[in-house]
């Protein structure tokens, strides 16, 4: 059984074979670009290669990046225990061209380590196309022989004209192309039916690596003008690409959360493995470690509300599974020796991350109990009414009383078959804000010991409109 440890290693000596310098995975703060929350791409560090604007020593490179998808216009966290395979902090395998070789070389490169360093039955792997892409479309049939049935051509079937999963841009003009997506068929026995049917989003053809073909430059007026020279930008989930290798369905079922969940399991004291709680518990660690290590702190706005949030989630879900007192921050020990090794500035950081983690979880676990009673309290009465709405003004006490991030509150909402009348939030949001300004006071302020805060340097907070404007529920 090859490792998640072999498997970045292979990734990495194959393309280094094939002439890639190996770069080392940017941080999860994006330091090139103030109005995107998070990397949550491999291609996040080369932007400005890719737009002409920096210049490196080589055409070819090769990475094993982490990334977060969690606020912003990447957004997994609720799909987080709901699907085998999206995590909101994961590790994507890219190799890129910057005007080097293009779509014959990536297309037989993927391949060929699919099928013949990995092993994989070709009989199991299917391909989509962005459906005016002949040329992929050729190199797939008649260079790689893949039979026309494996070959799904995607259209822009989602509404705008590049609205497609095939067609990828940074941006609504500038370099731009379609894509090509291998995905893996896990059996008859899952549901869910190929890319491009009404199905697609069920777990059985499981999507593992997208190749980016970036050959146009998008004006203003939309029209695409060929980019002189073409780039290549793929990327592969490593966790999806372990449970293949694996021969196992999901992504928490890898030998890394294998490790991860038995340790959430021993500190909850939960004998079910398959719990979805502990599933959540193993994403939300790494994504909660990871992000401390990269500079975020909890706090009430901008990124550090969104490691806050991930956090609540995560202690909600140890109060669910019966954790009365603290358990989180002690995930950090298991986290260094599974990733440790890969990762050497979790392991010079970690008491860093184990106090950050065990101040909030000590903030929150004052609130925690009684805000559950409160949202029971709720749920149980006639407030919810026959359409089993939690009303926004009770969502903002939540909030606002308790620490409930609303995301959290919609969370737990959601298990119970309830909704949070969002829009009732934001309007009591607001509401209290207006108060807030009329009094001459502010909310928020520093969460932290003033020791800890001193250990990191803030992050960077350029874009504050562009970030809200991104998505992100921001809270000042
Ligand atoms: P999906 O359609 O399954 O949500 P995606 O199309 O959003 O995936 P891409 O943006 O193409 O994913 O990212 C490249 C690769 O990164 C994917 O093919 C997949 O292997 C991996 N990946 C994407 N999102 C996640 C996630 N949330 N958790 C784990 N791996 C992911
Ligand atoms: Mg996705
Ligand atoms: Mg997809
Ligand atoms: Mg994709």
């Amino acid at each position: 059984m090859k490792t998640t440890a072999e498997i970045r290693r292979d990734f990495l000596d194959f393309f280094a074979a094939r002439g890639h310098t190996i770069v080392p995975s940017a941080p999860l703060v994006p330091g090139n670009d103030p109005t995107l929350l998070f990397t949550n791409s491999g291609m996040v560090q080369f932007k400005d290669v890719f737009l002409g604007a920096e210049k490196r020593s080589y055409v070819r490179a090769a990475d094993v990046q982490r990334c977060l998808r969690a606020g912003g216009k990447h957004n997994d966290l609720d799909q987080v225990g709901y699907t085998a395979r999206h995590h909101t902090f994961f590790e994507m395998l890219g190799n890129w061209s910057f005007g080097d070789y293009f779509k014959r070389d990536a297309i037989a490169w993927a391949w060929e380590l699919l099928t013949q360093v990995w092993k994989l039955p070709p009989e199991r792997l299917l391909v989509t196309v962005y459906h005016t892409d002949d040329e992929a479309y050729g190199i797939w049939h008649d260079v790689v022989g893949l039979p026309a049935e494996r070959i799904v051509r995607i259209g822009d079937n989602k509404g705008a004209p590049f609205a497609s999963d095939n067609f990828w841009q940074m941006a609504d003009t500038g370099p731009c192309g379609p894509c090509t997506e291998i995905f893996y068929d896990h059996g008859a026995h899952i549901p869910g039916g190929p890319p491009g049917s009404p199905d697609e989003d069920g777990d059985r053809f499981i999507e593992i690596w997208n190749l980016v073909f970036m050959q146009f430059d998008r004006q203003p007026d939309g029209t695409l003008l060929p980019l002189p020279a073409p780039c290549v930008d793929t990327g592969m989930g490593l966790e999806r690409l372990a449970a293949v290798l694996q021969g196992v369905h999901g992504n928490y079922e890898i030998d890394l959360f294998r490790r991860l969940i038995a340790a959430a399991a021993a500190l909850t004291g939960t004998a079910d493995l398959d719990n979805k709680s502990l599933r959540v518990i193993a994403d939300h660690i790494r994504a909660c470690s990871f992000l401390i290590v990269d500079g975020v702190l909890p706090s009430n706005e901008g990124r550090g509300y969104v490691l806050r949030r991930i956090i609540r989630r995560a202690l909600r879900h140890g109060w669910m599974l019966g954790v009365r007192g603290e358990f989180f921050w002690k995930m950090v020990a298991p986290l260094v020796e599974a990733m440790g090794e890969a990762y050497p500035e979790l392991v010079d950081q970690r008491g860093l991350v184990e106090s950050a983690l065990r101040a909030e979880e000590e903030r929150f676990g004052e609130t925690l109990e009684h805000g559950m009673r409160i949202f029971d309290e709720v749920a149980a009465s006639d407030a919810v009414g026959p359409a089993r709405v939690i009303p926004g003004a009770e969502a903002f006490r939540l909030y606002d009383t308790y620490g409930f991030p609303v995301d959290l509150t919609a969370d737990i909402a959601r298990e119970r078959g309830l909704t949070v009348d969002m829009a009732g939030f934001d309007a009591a949001m607001a509401q209290q804000r207006a108060a807030a300004r009329a009094a001459g006071k502010f909310g928020g302020g520093a969460t932290l010991p003033a020791e800890l805060v001193a250990h990191l340097q803030p992050t960077q907070f350029l874009g504050y409109d562009t970030l809200a404007a991104d998505g992100l529920d921001v809270v000042a």
